[in-house]
């Protein structure tokens, strides 16, 4: 396969997504852009680096049976595989296997695929390659933060689920079982809590622990100590712990879930950022009872609480609106059916979209209406100087010549220069 080298590595260096942030991309997402890129399916770089590296498989090796973005030891090796053939140094930050030491197991792994059809029609339109990312490969997170919305779980097109990445073929962003684009799926708004969460894990994310797993004992110690007066068996039923289960942390080497650090997080008022980066010391716990704390954030649903609303009337509205000869802007769509345009975008998310795309492509037309109003304006002044008698005329002149609505236009002198320039060819 010898399209596969390249002087510096022997895949290419392709650059990894959102390292360092909430939205780190996955390795599986890595891994598909990786094989995209080749222009090669992921099942054939799979066998590819497999075989570079030596690796007997008994059978057929389905890669997309596998994860490539858990804990596990495979993780970790592909990690270190892909890092090894692209250059890219730790890929292992793509996976969750650097959380193995404080996360425990069960409880991690989502039952079907998820994710941010925003986030994808966000990619996309920004002109960007549309990512997976490891927050979405992580069970307790069902919401996208930035967005605030719910992460899907079926094709807009086909209505199948775990259509992200289970093919031998795949491109992010799009369904492998019809083709359709996953960003366009119709979400609902996050709930608060919900979105607590993902925001706990989306801090988790953006750094690897720095709590070895010798270290994990006195963390919990001092969680114990900080958040119960030391003792186990209140801080269990405190926090709805069981007391055999905190008796396994300390004593047997037992991991806490995701899901219990998460309490700890929310009732111990510290972000898991913070836990999992030691730093404990000036730790101090909330005054204020913990339920305010996740009721605080405003809902995306307190604007239509209030009232039931229509949206098949709604959408009927926004469809009549597509058709009206001059272009209706979102800003005003919202106005007129009384709805923000958050939710406009959540609940009738393809009319409005439809609607904000029409409307650019008027504003798009009319800014090029405008030049070339102006484009004739400042012909026709350069006309009448040369039936005049001039030779030529200098920008400055014609602009002192152009009304004051042309004079303000937005690099005006380029456009003079323009038109000076095509009237010597
Ligand atoms: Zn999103
Ligand atoms: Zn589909």
């Amino acid at each position: 396969m010898s399209t596969l080298h390249n002087p510096r590595s022997t895949l290419h260096a392709l650059e990894p997504m959102g390292r360092g942030t909430p939205e780190v991309e996955s390795l599986t997402s890595y891994f598909c852009r990786l094989a995209y890129s080749h222009g090669i399916t992921a099942q054939k770089l799979a066998d590819w680096v497999l075989a570079h590296f030596e690796q007997s498989v008994c059978e057929k090796y389905g890669w997309h049976q596998r994860s490539f973005s858990s804990m596990s030891p495979e993780s970790e090796q592909w990690a270190a595989w892909l890092a090894a053939l692209t250059g890219v140094g730790s890929l292992d930050q793509h996976t969750l296997a650097p959380w193995r030491t404080v996360l425990g197991v069960p409880g991690l792994a989502p039952k079907s695929d998820r994710w941010c059809p925003c986030c994808l029609a966000e990619d996309r339109e920004s002109g960007g390659e549309p990512y997976l990312r490891l927050a979405w490969d992580i069970a307790p997170v069902t919401v996208c933060v930035r967005h605030k919305v719910q992460l899907a779980t079926t094709c807009p097109h086909c209505h199948r689920a775990n259509v992200r990445n289970r093919s031998a073929v795949v491109v992010p962003g799009y369904c492998t079982s019809c083709g359709g684009f996953l960003g366009d799926a119709e979400t609902e708004p996050a709930t608060p809590e919900a979105l607590w969460t993902a925001r706990q894990v989306g801090l988790m994310l953006q750094a690897p622990p720095k709590v070895a797993s010798e270290g994990l004992v006195p963390l919990l110690e001092t969680v114990i100590k900080r958040m119960a007066d030391g003792r186990a068996s209140a801080f269990a039923s405190r926090y709805g712990f069981s007391k055999s289960g905190i008796s396994h942390w300390l004593n047997k080497g037992g991991i806490p879930t995701l899901k219990a650090w998460l309490t700890i997080g929310l009732h111990g008022g510290i972000g898991l950022d913070k836990l999992f980066a030691g730093d404990v010391d000036d730790w101090e716990l909330p005054l204020t009872p913990i339920q305010m704390s996740i009721e605080l954030p405003e809902s995306p649903r307190a604007g239509i609480k209030s009232r039931e609303l229509d949206w098949d009337s709604i959408r009927a509205k926004l469809q009549a609106m597509l058709k009206e000869p001059v272009a209706v802007s979102v800003h005003e769509a919202s106005e007129r059916v009384g709805v923000d345009r958050k939710n406009l975008y959540l609940r009738a998310n393809i009319e409005t979209r439809a609607l904000a795309d029409r409307y650019l492509r008027h504003r798009a037309s009319i800014g090029e209406q405008r030049q070339a109003r102006l484009q004739a304006q400042i012909g026709d002044v350069l006309d009448e100087r040369l039936a005049a008698g001039y030779e030529g005329m200098s920008a400055r002149d014609i602009w002192n010549r152009l009304d004051t609505e042309a004079q303000s236009v937005p690099g005006i002198f380029r456009h003079i220069s323009q038109v000076i320039g095509s009237r010597r060819t």
